[in-house]
């Protein structure tokens, strides 16, 4: 039975019950995702509950970016930039194909953020810190240098520019790699699968009731320990575990506007300041759009629904517009956007920005373990620090020994690719099948940063009787369906291939054929096709439904 197929789901759900794990993940976000690799990876018994799909939490919804965090040099949080600067190598080392280079460009204005001599040495203790190689450490650029770099630069408030190395990647895709990989070391990970309940013994968590949404049934995994990486949900499971005490989490709601690439035709990613506001945001070019963002304010609503309003979208733009003002951006140039919750660590008389991206862990008398904090590039040494928790308590109180952390020699699955030049020679061979098949250059790099060498299978799969991109859609579909436990069509188009934010405009003309194949598979009656396809049409409407 292959673990990564969508319809043995039911085979799965059998064997977590049957089953008794070292440890249960609650949460597949990029945390749980990390910490079930880990775990499995160290030869322990391991389960994973994710009530929605994998990376459909924050961890579908952050910049995108694996970087060693510039902010939090000027904020004086050394020891976390040291930890993310050395994580980000790591990260591009063990999935190049899908955690790439960027430059990002820091432009300096007057009365901003960071001033030259400022920016010149934080850049140099960034590249310190986080050990980039001598080629692409920081280059100081005059203020002619910083506009011909990008000529949409507002050139009346310009005064230099900073040009560094960070890594972009997908958020969503990093997760569901992570997944698979762990699946390959023998974790049994479940989506649509809640976490409704925990079951006691002795006052001790024995396990957790789960409600399948899919089939609307309860059953109940056993575990030696139950950890909850439940991002912006851990303080509810500390409640339903009554041990929330102490720290608190605070949500944070960040929103990101995609337009297309022709309104702002940027060649690097900007990191820039906000004139007049005190923030900064980011402006990311990717293929055929440019992404903006983000906001950072408080947010105490529904964690399943976040609403971008007109407001969020009126300060990214006028934010952008400030900075680039002949893109001259509005209303009708944004084609996608998402909002994402932060769950920072509360802190006393701090607003969102102040308050730090560290990780935390709590433990409650009941045994469960929570982790929430961070940030998507330091997910690995989070799960370490879960890992050595749990493998602690496994030899202290049951004499079962584990060895130590390994991830940062384990290639994601997409790979192995040993190297960025590794990824282009392969690249080039996908392109070159891509002409012969009828298909625009830009699915080389859409193919092999989402599924890495797997864009092979993909196109040798494709159909011949269907138009190039309807085939291409159906075989990832099937993929997707085969080897990636989609469930849903949305989770083909959003958190497997990333068209809902990056390519809109090739879903409405493939979707009934992805239907189709899902149709197939799954033995979807006509009803649930019915379901889906308005489930697709919703969150078309609702990326650019501001309220
Ligand atoms: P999530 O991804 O939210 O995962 C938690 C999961 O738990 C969810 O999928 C949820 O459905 C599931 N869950 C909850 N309750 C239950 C239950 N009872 N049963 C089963 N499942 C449950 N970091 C970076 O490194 N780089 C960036 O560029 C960056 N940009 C960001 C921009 C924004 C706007 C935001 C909001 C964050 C950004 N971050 C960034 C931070 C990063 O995205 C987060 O730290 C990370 O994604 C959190 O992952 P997580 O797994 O802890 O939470």
């Amino acid at each position: 039975m292959s673990l990564l197929a969508s319809n043995n789901r039911k085979e799965r759900i059998q064997r977590l019950q049957a089953d008794s794990f070292d440890v249960l993940v609650i949460g597949g976000g990029i945390t749980g995702a990390g910490i079930a690799l880990d775990a499995a990876s160290r030869g322990m018994k391991v389960a994973l509950v994710e009530m929605r799909d994998f990376a459909s939490g924050t961890s579908s919804k952050s910049t995108k970016l694996i970087h060693g965090g510039l902010r939090y040099l000027k904020q004086l949080e050394i020891a976390l930039v040291r930890e993310v600067g050395s994580e980000r190598a790591i990260v591009h080392r063990i999935a190049p194909h899908l955690v790439t280079a960027e430059k990002m460009l820091l432009p300096l204005i007057q009365g901003g953020t960071y001033g030259r001599l400022a920016t010149s040495l934080g850049l140099m203790v960034y590249d310190f810190l986080a050990g980039v190689s001598l080629q692409d450490r920081r280059r100081m650029l005059s203020r002619e240098e910083t506009i011909a770099e990008e000529p949409l630069l507002r050139d009346d408030i310009i005064t230099g520019g900073g040009l560094y190395a960070e890594y972009r990647t997908d958020d969503a895709r990093l997760t569901i790699e992570i997944i698979k990989t762990a699946i390959a070391y023998g974790a049994l990970p479940v989506n649509y699968v809640q976490a409704a309940d925990f079951v006691y013994q002795n006052n001790r968590i024995k396990g957790v009731q789960c409600l399948d949404l899919l089939t609307n049934s309860h059953f109940e995994i056993r575990a030696t320990y139950v950890v909850s990486a439940a991002g912006p949900w851990v303080d509810q499971l500390r409640q339903a575990d009554r041990s929330q005490q102490g720290k608190r989490l605070f949500h944070s709601k960040g929103v990101h506007l995609v337009v297309p690439h022709k309104r702002l035709p940027l060649k690097n990613a900007v990191y820039f300041d906000i004139p007049n506001d005190g923030r900064m945001m980011f402006a990311i070019p990717r293929h055929r759009v440019t992404y903006l963002g983000t906001t950072d304010t408080p947010y105490d609503g529904d964690l399943n629904q976040i609403p971008i309003t007109r407001a969020d979208v009126e300060y990214i733009l006028t934010a952008t517009n400030k900075m680039f003002p002949n893109a001259q951006l509005s209303l009708s140039d944004v084609e996608s956007s998402w909002a994402g919750l932060r769950p920072l660590i509360f802190e006393e008389g701090k607003t969102a920005s102040e308050m730090s991206r560290k990780d935390e862990l709590f433990e409650s008398a009941s045994g469960l373990i929570s982790i929430a904090g961070g940030k998507l590039t330091g997910y690995r040494k989070m799960a370490e620090r879960v890992v050595d928790l749990v493998a602690a308590k496994l030899s202290k109180e049951h004499s079962r020994y584990f060895q130590g952390c390994r991830t940062d020699t384990i290639a994601l699955s997409g790979g192995p690719f040993q190297d960025a030049k590794d990824v282009n020679t392969f690249k080039q061979l996908i392109a070159e099948r891509l002409h012969s098949l009828g298909l625009s250059n830009y699915y080389a790099d859409y193919l092999v940063a989402n599924y890495g060498r797997a864009a092979t299978t993909i196109l040798d799969s494709m159909s011949v009787q269907s138009t190039p991109e309807i085939a291409l859609a159906q075989s990832e579909a099937q993929y997707c369906l085969d080897e990636e436990l989609a469930c849903k069509a949305l989770d083909f188009f959003n958190r497997r291939s990333g068209r809902l934010y990056f390519h809109i405009q090739s879903i409405e003309p493939v979707l009934d054929s992805v239907l189709i194949t899902f149709q197939q598979y799954l033995n979807w009656d006509a009803s649930r096709v019915a379901q889906e396809r308005e489930e697709v049409v919703a969150a078309l409407r609702e990326v650019i439904d501001f309220q």
